[in-house]
């Protein structure tokens, strides 16, 4: 299957210039979003880590389905005030201003290895937030995957310190 063919590609979408890829087309199809999940597992599935961690929200689409399917846990980056547990905090750039990612103190320990998830890598920006917590956890990050990466913003040059993984290329 070509799973290209089942994202969506939007013009102008969030400003003009800008060509969005919409995942929501393929996630709507099982067949589709099953073979997304077990490829991407394929291409991680031998390296070393005993968790994946992803950003809210669409870290967590592709995230968690991905540690099931490794039969590993999964830890949730979430948005500020979310977590109920004492937690550390990440910002990180939006276009107008900052956001805030944060992980309970206790859900990484100290030298576990971590594979950290989002559905799409652009400049790279948005995963380092994630990154900087695992890692100021004790964390060490073994790779970076995605679902989507597009190639012309060099993200996976900005993480050129880490092993950047993904499945779909544009
Ligand atoms: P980065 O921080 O520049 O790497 O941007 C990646 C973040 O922006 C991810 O969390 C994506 O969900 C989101 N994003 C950027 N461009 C797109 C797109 O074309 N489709 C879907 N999400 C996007």
């Amino acid at each position: 299957m070509d799973l290209k063919e089942k994202i969506r590609v939007i013009m102008d979408f969030p400003k003009k210039g800008i060509s969005f890829k919409d995942i929501t087309t393929l996630l709507k199809d099982g067949e589709a979003f099953k073979i997304a999940i077990k490829s991407l597992a394929d291409l991680v599935r031998e390296k070393d880590f005993d968790l994946v961690a992803g950003p809210e929200a669409r870290g967590f689409i592709i995230g968690a389905p991905l540690a099931y399917e490794l039969g590993k846990g999964f830890v949730p980056a979430r948005k500020k005030g979310k977590l109920p547990g004492e937690t550390i905090k990440a910002e990180y750039k939006l276009e107008y201003g900052t956001d805030v990612l944060e992980m309970h103190k206790d859900a990484i320990e100290a030298g576990q290895k971590v594979l950290v998830v989002d559905d799409l890598l652009a400049t790279g920006g948005t995963i380092f937030s994630t990154i900087e917590l695992v890692e100021r956890l004790g964390g060490i990050v073994t790779a970076v995957a995605f679902l989507i990466e597009l190639t012309d913003l060099k993200g996976r040059e900005y993480l050129s310190k880490y092993e950047v993984i993904s499945l779909i290329k544009y």
